[in-house]
């Protein structure tokens, strides 16, 4: 059996994980966010390359060609080789980037993440010892990795955009463990019984593994951490009961809703005083965006949201107004100035804004008066208007057995207000297609182009309409 350097983290991420990328590899599915985190993976790599001048590209193609055609290029004494690939009792592995030297070897491993993970030691550890094994010594081993306060000029600063770090010292340890795991995967001959791990929201085969789960799953208990207890055996919330498992209040509300069919729970104290404190014209607001590792516009930071799209719905004293306002910027365009322009001209100065999780529109809030300090006073006036429709469910106001332990505006909305709206949407129903529309739209023209843009336009216009309804009904619930 062939085992490469992504076979052997795989395989100290999750066993299962391993053994389905080898017998069972149709099941697996890459969500949206999942092979997005693969491009940008790609479009860092290609960045880190063009750092290293003189350097030559083995294609990719048959092990051992690949493995053949590093060799003649390391007799060739050509300084950096990417790609560059070994081949030896069926272990294989290709070094992002490869220095010759001639006393040795010098390995670069190239990660679009901006911190050293544990995971990069294994995965050194096996190359170093594929190449040793290939009869070369290794002089060390470096990981290129993101510097997270890195913030662009008019070009990107390749020297202070990475950082460049040996963990050479690091890998012994894992060194001595390489060839006995090797043998242990080969030794794997049937699928290993589901145990879940950390990697699991990150794992390709998440849609397979989770498929099954009941919904009195402990892993459907809202922020509960079901991995101790799934290892200590128990499967569904009456388990957890029965084990007198210590349990939050909102925990076992949602226990009781479920078994209990209980009706809607309402604290209405704390409901009340929540709604009191509105001031109006409330406006409420959200926010589509798009993250890049390398930052594409001057000023911007490694993995700054950018908000591409804003719909702001406005509601005065009584309810007789409802109006609409939204902004929709093309992904190849800066969106930063227009945004703020939009906001200030739509939030006005007075009255709640109502956002759903503050955490997330408060820091794109800040990231923009930080970068426009003609701004600041305004837009952190915004952020201090900013009151969180969440806090409701979040902290435990309101329950619906509907909720089944989820606060999201996804499962509050349909639940509370009756509405199937979400699912009626056309192209876009979820946060993650649209981030993949809003990257689509720089690809398509024309008809093609406008659909989608309406598409992404109804959906963030729902996202805010949501919010007025989810209110409208709170104050019903406490209005009578
Ligand atoms: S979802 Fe979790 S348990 Fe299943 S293969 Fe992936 S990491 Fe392993």
């Amino acid at each position: 059996m062939l085992i490469s350097k992504s076979n052997y983290v795989s395989y100290h991420q999750c066993p299962k994980q391993f053994y389905l990328e080898k017998h069972n590899k149709d099941v697996s599915l890459f969500s949206m966010s999942l092979k997005r985190r693969i491009r940008m993976g790609n479009d860092v790599g290609l960045l880190a390359k063009s750092m290293f001048s003189g350097i030559k590209e083995v294609d990719y193609g048959e092990s051992k060609a690949m493995s053949k055609k590093t060799k003649s290029l390391i007799d060739l004494k050509v300084p950096y080789i990417s790609e560059a690939a070994f081949y030896i009792n069926d272990l294989f592995c290709a070094v992002d980037i490869l220095q010759v030297q001639d006393q040795g070897l010098i390995i670069y491993e190239v990660k679009s993440s901006s911190k050293i993970k544990k995971d990069y030691y294994k995965d050194l550890a096996f190359q170093t010892h594929v190449i040793q094994a290939a009869g070369y010594k290794v002089l060390d081993a470096f990981v290129i990795y993101v510097n997270k306060n890195y913030v662009r000029e008019d070009q990107i600063d390749l020297n202070s955009f990475f950082i460049i770090e040996s963990v050479l010292d690091q890998l012994d340890n894992h060194l001595l463990h390489v060839k006995k795991d090797v043998d242990k995967m080969r030794a794997m001959d049937e699928e290993p019984e589901f145990s879940p791990v950390s990697h699991c929201s990150n794992c390709s085969f998440n849609h397979y593994c989770y498929q099954d789960m009941p919904k009195d799953s402990i892993f459907n208990l809202y922020g509960f951490r079901a991995s101790k207890a799934y290892h200590d055996g128990m499967r569904n919330f009456q388990d957890l009961l029965d084990n007198q498992v210590s349990l939050t209040i909102k925990q076992k509300r949602q226990i009781d809703h479920f078994y209990l069919d209980q009706a809607m729970y309402i604290d209405h104290l704390s409901l009340f005083d929540f709604l009191n404190q509105m001031i109006y014209p409330l406006y409420f607001l959200d926010f589509e965006t798009l993250d890049f590792v390398i930052p594409n516009f001057k000023g911007s930071k490694v993995n700054q949201r950018l908000p591409y799209q804003a719909s702001i719905h406005y509601l005065n004293q009584n309810h007789s107004q409802l109006i609409h306002e939204d902004i929709l910027v093309l992904p190849d365009q800066d969106p930063r100035e227009r945004m703020i322009d939009f906001l200030i001209k739509n939030l006005g100065v007075k009255g709640h804004i109502m956002v759903y999780n503050q955490s997330f529109e408060k820091s794109i809030i800040k990231d923009l008066a930080n970068q426009y300090p003609q701004y600041k006073k305004a837009l952190l006036d915004i952020n201090q208007r900013i009151i969180d429709l969440y806090d409701v469910f979040k902290e435990g106001m309101v329950y619906m057995k509907e909720f089944e332990g989820s606060f999201s505006i996804k499962s509050v909305y349909p639940a509370l207000c009756q509405s199937d709206s979400y699912e009626k949407l056309d192209q876009v129903h979820h946060g993650v297609e649209a981030m993949e529309g809003l990257e689509r739209l720089s690809h398509l023209q024309g008809e093609e182009q406008g659909k989608l843009i309406k598409d992404l336009k109804a959906y963030c216009r729902l996202d805010t309409l949501s919010m007025v309804q989810i209110y409208v009904k709170l104050l019903e619930l406490i209005n009578g």
